[in-house]
């Protein structure tokens, strides 16, 4: 078996795995590697490293790693045949067809929605256009009358219309080759009473969803009727579109996003579309209320400062809160625009126009500000026990603050604004921190109890991938069972078939095709920093030994347990004379060292 496999190869030659993670995580030089926040859990201080000598990243908070291949199936949650295709796409190479064919079913499965899609938009296009239907005209009228819609935003957002008759577009995905399996597959088509297809979106303004490359993945559609329930409603999940994964606007607003590195979040569809015509083009829509840690994953891979501005009313109020803290642990800045009622940001557009909305957008507050408002106005401040309320409500965004000359200066205003002294806020803070400290002490404590055995496997195993010319010395005397974790077992068994052969880390990561267990073991290795400078054969030999002093103490608990199981005279006395053995190599091994 050939490790390197020669299309990975060659994908891996072409793409800089410095450039393709930095498009995503802001990385700074660190020594021979680069340095950043993780993108895969939340941190404040960066333990992602990126080893472009070795073609890996790892983080050492949450044990994420591997080559660029798993990297691109974490961050865009592809499989790894899919991550493939991405990066052969991204590097211009033609992937063999039988490699397409066998591996790719479920990413043709995919393409064929996302064909779909594009035909179903063109359909609703034209029938916002042209239809005569009634609720058509409505359709127009509402859009490019009562909301003033440009006709270019309208074809750029792939708005659109569906006829009232659901059925009509089956017809016209049949002359374009695909089946009403294929309408249902793609979460569109909706088997309704007596087993007969509709489109989900009959009688609705429909608005494509695009993910970030720009392909229509979904549609949302809106009601035109007064009180039909809901409102809003989306293509169903499909191998393609997942609710809460993909923010609106995104694919046509990423590249001004990551130029100001802020973004202004707003809820609805329409919203979006009124900022964007008002050259305000750093936005996105969460679609709905409910913003997702997937979204806020989403907007970091863009943004550093997200400027919440959603509905003043108060469901947007409860919105705001929830978005402020899915985003902050996301690590990101996160400041608060303030509509006055009982505007959304496109009534207040249309109403009050682009000035005053800048302005909106200008005094936009911080975390600690809005709360302090909001809790203010639910509690006042007279009392001691609406002061304690305050305060409490208060801390996670005190804690949040990573400047202590922020930090103090914020508690001295709120001291003197609720006429309280400081050390009140002080003794409340506290409080809070010594349970937290107590959590931590104990979660570092298990970490350190790592056997000491495990830790030689670790360097053993980074030797054996690291220095060719010692493979020889190691594998010779070491026994596969020396070996207590099976990712290591795995990793040993590839080395002793390809003894001769000349691999990297990252060829080995990819030998386990986006395994996350293995990848995340290789790169952990791969960025492991030893205390040993220098190789020799004596160090070899003493980290062999207490490879073996584990193994023979593994089976000595092993025999141990049978002894005590035996009711047999005979037998018992043969497991006792095995571990009268074994404690006997295990003593001449200590002495020798
Ligand atoms: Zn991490």
């Amino acid at each position: 078996m050939a490790i390197q496999d020669q299309t990975l190869e060659e994908i891996k030659n072409r793409i800089d795995i410095v450039e393709l993670i930095s498009s995503y995580v802001d990385l700074k030089p660190a020594g021979k590697n680069y340095r950043g926040l993780c993108p895969f859990h939340e941190e404040k201080t960066p333990s992602f490293i990126v080893s472009p000598e070795k073609g890996i990243f790892h983080c050492f908070g949450c044990g994420a790693g591997g080559s660029i291949f798993n990297f691109i199936m974490k961050i865009e949650n592809l499989s790894f045949q899919d991550a493939v295709v991405h990066l052969s796409r991204k590097a211009g190479i033609e992937l063999p067809t039988s490699k397409r064919n066998i591996q790719n079913k479920e990413y043709r499965q995919k393409a064929k929605i996302i064909q779909l899609n594009q035909i179903v938009q063109k359909y609703y296009y034209d029938s916002l256009i042209h239809s005569e239907d009634p609720l058509a005209r409505t359709s127009r009228q509402y859009l490019f009358q009562k909301r003033g819609i440009k006709l270019s935003t309208a074809e750029q957002f792939g708005l659109g219309y569906s006829p009232a008759d659901g059925k009509a577009i089956i017809e016209y995905l049949y002359q374009h080759g695909f089946n009403g399996n294929d309408f249902i597959q793609a979460g569109i088509g909706n088997v309704v009473r007596k087993g007969e297809l509709y489109d989900r979106f009959r009688g609705r303004i429909t608005f494509a969803l695009h993910d970030t490359n720009g392909e229509i993945v979904g549609f949302a559609g809106r009601t035109l009727l007064e009180n039909e329930n809901p409102k809003y409603i989306n293509s169903s999940d499909s191998p393609v579109f997942s609710k809460g994964n993909n923010l609106y606007g995104l694919f046509a607003t990423k590249n001004e996003i990551r130029k100001t590195k802020t973004v202004i979040l707003v809820e609805g569809y329409m919203d979006f579309l009124s900022l964007f015509e008002s050259q305000i083009t750093n936005c996105v829509a969460s679609m709905g209320t409910a913003l997702t840690a997937h979204q806020a994953t989403l907007i970091r891979r863009f943004a550093e400062e997200v400027v919440i501005c959603y509905d003043s009313d108060n469901a947007g109020k409860v919105a705001t809160f929830r978005g402020m803290d899915i985003l902050t642990k996301k690590g990101l800045s996160v400041k608060i625009a303030v509509l006055p009622a009982p505007y959304d940001p496109d009534s207040f557009l249309r109403k009050k126009g682009e000035e005053a909305f800048l302005e909106i957008l200008k005094q936009k507050k911080p975390i600690f500000d809005y709360q302090l408002e909001l809790l203010l106005n639910e509690y006042g401040s007279k009392s001691l026990e609406s002061q304690i309320h305050i305060i409490r409500g208060l801390l996670p965004s005190i804690n949040a603050m990573t400047d202590s000359i922020e930090k103090s200066l914020k508690i001295r205003s709120l001291a003197q604004y609720l006429k309280v002294p400081e050390t009140l806020i002080y003794n409340v803070l506290k409080g809070t921190r010594e349970s937290e400290k107590k959590i931590k002490l104990f979660k570092t404590t298990q970490k350190d109890a790592v056997h000491g055995s495990v830790k030689a496997e670790k360097i053993l195993i980074k030797f054996l991938l690291e220095e060719r010319s010692i493979r020889n010395l190691i594998c010779d005397q070491l026994p596969i069972e020396y070996f207590s974790i099976p990712e290591h077992r795995r990793i040993y068994q590839i080395i002793l078939n390809n003894i001769d052969e000349d691999f990297s880390l990252s060829d080995l990561i990819n030998v386990f095709s986006g395994d996350e267990s293995m990848s995340s073991c290789i790169s952990a290795l791969g960025s492991m920093e030893t205390e040993f400078h220098e190789i020799n054969e004596e160090l070899i030999q003493s980290l062999i030994k207490t490879l073996k002093k584990a193994e023979l103490r593994r089976v000595r608990t092993l025999l141990a347990g049978e002894l005590a199981q035996q009711k047999d005279y005979e037998s018992k006395l043969l497991i006792s004379k095995q571990i009268e053995e074994i404690d006997k190599e295990i003593q001449g091994l200590k002495t020798r060292s």
